[in-house]
């Protein structure tokens, strides 16, 4: 089955208040994507675009991307709530718990090298932890066979600059890029 009668399937049985036209935000790129990116839940320029990651965090995860020399285009970008919550507030539990059944037909038709979840929430879920992501980012973690790396939300590094570094570092390994510590002729 792909992933579209996938979808199709889940709506037909997910509990209408769960679900909401205006707010709903489906997910982006190759179904056999290596790379699987987990976010919390869609905002508002999500919403009016009708794509994941458009928005400040989504700008701010494209250029530290672009700097490791990954392409968006490249990449399956979902969320573990695919509703904007109402008025940016946190998704609650039986949202998660709603929409969970949806995220696992995804994981396992796209069934990536790597799982990147994106902030405290999706890392939560997946990691079936309470351990707050600073404790946790830049690991590589094994669920059922499945690499899954928790890193820090792009939106955390527009609160706090000294986190953007922490997530490049960690993006890099999870994409297996990382910097060899050899000199280029330009740092001269
Ligand atoms: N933040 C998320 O977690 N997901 C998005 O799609 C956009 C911002």
């Amino acid at each position: 089955m792909n992933l579209k009668n996938e979808f199709q399937d889940f709506f037909d049985t997910l509990h209408p208040k769960y679900f909401d036209k205006k707010r709903y935000v489906p997910s982006v790129g190759p179904e056999d994507s290596k790379y699987m990116l987990i976010g919390e839940a869609p905002g508002a320029n999500e919403v009016d675009q009708g794509e994941p990651f458009v928005g400040r965090a989504g700008k701010r995860m494209d250029d530290i991307l672009s700097d490791i020399g990954i392409s968006r285009s490249e990449l399956y970008i979902t969320n573990l709530v695919k509703i904007r919550p109402p008025d940016n507030r946190d998704p609650k539990n039986d949202e998660i718990d709603a929409w969970a059944p949806l995220l696992e037909k995804e994981i396992e038709e796209v069934n990536p090298e790597i799982i990147i979840t994106l902030g405290n929430f999706p890392s939560r879920h997946m990691l079936d932890t309470k351990k707050g992501i600073s404790q946790i980012h830049g690991r590589i973690f094994t669920r059922e066979g499945q690499k899954i790396m928790p890193v820090y939300h792009p939106a955390d590094t527009l609160y706090d600059r000294s986190k953007g570094p922490e997530l490049e570092k960690d993006l890099r390994k999870a994409f297996d890029k990382e910097e060899s510590g050899q000199q280029k002729l330009s740092d001269l």
